[in-house]
């Protein structure tokens, strides 16, 4: 019973299901990124070259067999990914970077205040006097 009690606490301790979407995730997202470059980068470069297909360019030296156009498919892999990555983390920058709605600034002290604010919050100025009710006065 504490076992279970131990196991619980774990998954309830930081974010522990959060982390498992982010990998279960980043898994779907590489069999994306690595169909786009199977299916579509790869056959676009192999236009330019004679033997047909990257994975085919290769050079023997004795017996050792070195396929160089599988590293490069590798790394044109890691910079696609890489590409998409920042895309996405562009996109979801934008997305978060919300305008400070209904915001002024505080002709005293520069910081950005509420629009309400009847009282600047960090040099405490009183900005409209009118508009602070009669009994704070
Ligand atoms: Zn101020």
């Amino acid at each position: 019973m504490k076992m279970f009690r131990d196991f619980k606490d774990f998954l309830q301790r930081g974010n522990v299901v959060d982390l498992a979407v982010a990998v279960v995730m980043g898994a779907a997202f590489t069999a994306i990124v690595a169909a786009l470059v199977a299916d579509f980068i790869n056959p676009l470069i192999a236009i330019f070259i004679p033997s047909g297909s990257l994975d085919a360019l290769m050079f023997t030296v004795g017996n050792s067999k070195f396929t160089y156009g599988h590293f490069i498919g590798a790394v044109i892999n890691f910079v696609a990914i890489a590409f998409v990555v920042f895309l996405i983390v562009m996109g979801i920058n934008k997305m978060m970077k919300k305008k400070p709605a209904n915001t002024k600034d505080c002709p005293y002290c520069g910081s950005t205040i509420p629009d309400s604010a009847v009282r600047c919050p960090n040099c405490t100025t009183l900005l409209d006097a009118d508009k602070v009710p009669e009994e704070l006065r």
